[in-house]
């Protein structure tokens, strides 16, 4: 019987943890050098636009809503199906998120749902680019620019991904990144925002740092209470060298998921994600399996593949079921692939390390454990 297989894994090699022993052993182990040159190799990934680093892409997230101006009576549109920090941070800077629903295949959301959600409250959309999939954004460009809107884009899947040539991140408004360890690239925890507007980077500067303005003679000024959400260095040194293999990291994701659309094939209640494209970064891996139509449900289904020794995630249950935005009026029946994806995705591992070999007993076993329940019936 061959290892418990993940669905993630992040890939630290061995001149990354002698980097970390280097920023444990130099003394300075919170922000300082590391985060400088890591926000510096950001930058230049982004075609030179400024960059900076956080503890994680929802603290980034947060702090781009703040740096825009979104606050109480405003709304800003996201989609039903995202990870949910997607919309908590607007809730947390005291706006409301305005849902819409998602394509079923792409998972992603596009300018007619925006548009139809707009109201004169709507300061900003923030689109996600899920499973590393970009959004179509020229006509969501477009519709902000029409409507004088904010573009907020959750590019948490995207590290790596490009849109129209260019990498997400190098273009657009501002644009969010996370680091967390199941992301193409880790920090452990951590995320990145990058600007469109220069001006804009020494506000979220403060608001990284509890809003401390740095007076020429040593003194200081706050004048906002700004958050704590500074990137330590130990990370940031896992960063950069995560980046430099970034190119390599997905171009073995890309491998993978080919390998994935060409095993499964064929099979009844599995629906396929969007196909492979130019610019995909392949974060995830996940077909939608009608467990009710195999007379089963997800849970015990993600028990069969665990017992084979294959480790299944959810992203994600549609959002506006939470209880959370259940208060703000959502019910079941509001965005119907939101649930329908919500209800059926399960996501397969995808890691650089997995073997080719990893892939093959994954569809074997997804095969046996969709046609088994079906087979069977009425031979036992
Ligand atoms: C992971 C993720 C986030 C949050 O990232 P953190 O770095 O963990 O804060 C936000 N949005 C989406 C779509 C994500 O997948």
């Amino acid at each position: 019987m061959s290892a418990f297989l993940p669905f993630a894994r992040p890939d630290i090699d061995e001149q990354t943890i002698a980097a970390v022993g280097e920023v444990l052993r130099s003394g300075w182990i919170t922000s300082g050098p590391q985060v400088q040159r890591f926000e510096e190799a950001l930058s230049v990934y982004c075609d030179g636009r400024p960059v900076r680093a956080f503890t994680s892409a929802t603290a980034a997230l947060e702090v781009a809503l703040e740096v825009a101006g979104i606050g109480p009576g405003d709304e800003v549109i996201v989609p039903a199906m995202t990870f949910v920090a997607s919309a908590n941070v607007v809730l947390r800077v005291g706006a409301r998120p305005v849902l819409v629903d998602v394509d079923i295949d792409t998972r992603n959301t596009d300018a007619a749902r925006i548009e139809a959600a707009l109201t004169p409250r709507t300061r900003a959309i923030m689109p996600v680019h899920f499973a590393g999939l970009p959004v179509d954004m020229a006509p969501v460009y477009a519709l902000a620019q029409r409507r004088g809107l904010r573009v907020i884009e959750d590019a948490a899947h995207t590290m790596g991904a490009s849109y129209g040539g260019r990498r997400i991140g190098a273009q657009g408004d501002l644009v969010s990144f996370s680091f967390h360890p199941n992301k193409n690239l880790t920090t452990i925890e951590g995320g990145a925002l990058t600007f469109a507007n220069a001006a804009e980077v020494e506000h979220a500067e403060r608001l990284r740092f509890h809003g401390i303005r740095k007076l020429p003679g040593g003194e200081m000024e706050v004048e906002e209470p700004g958050g704590k959400f500074n990137m330590p260095d130990v990370c940031a040194a896992i960063g950069l060298a995560q980046l430099a293999r970034l190119e390599e990291f997905n171009a073995r994701r890309r491998e993978l998921a080919r390998r994935y659309f060409e095993r499964l094939q064929g099979i009844p209640h599995l629906r396929l994600p969007a196909a492979d494209q130019p610019g995909h970064s392949w974060h995830l891996f996940a077909p939608l399996i009608d467990f009710a139509a195999l007379g089963t449900t997800r849970r015990a289904f993600m028990e069969m593949m665990q017992a084979r020794g294959i480790g299944v995630g959810v992203h994600y249950p549609a959002m506006h079921l939470f209880a959370a935005y259940r208060r703000l009026g959502y019910k079941p029946g509001d965005f119907p692939n939101a649930e329908t994806i919500g209800a059926r995705t399960l996501t397969l591992p995808l890691f650089t390390r997995m073997r080719d070999a990893d892939v093959d007993r994954v569809c074997g076993a997804l095969r046996e454990a969709i046609l088994q329940p079906i087979t069977t019936n009425g031979h036992s």
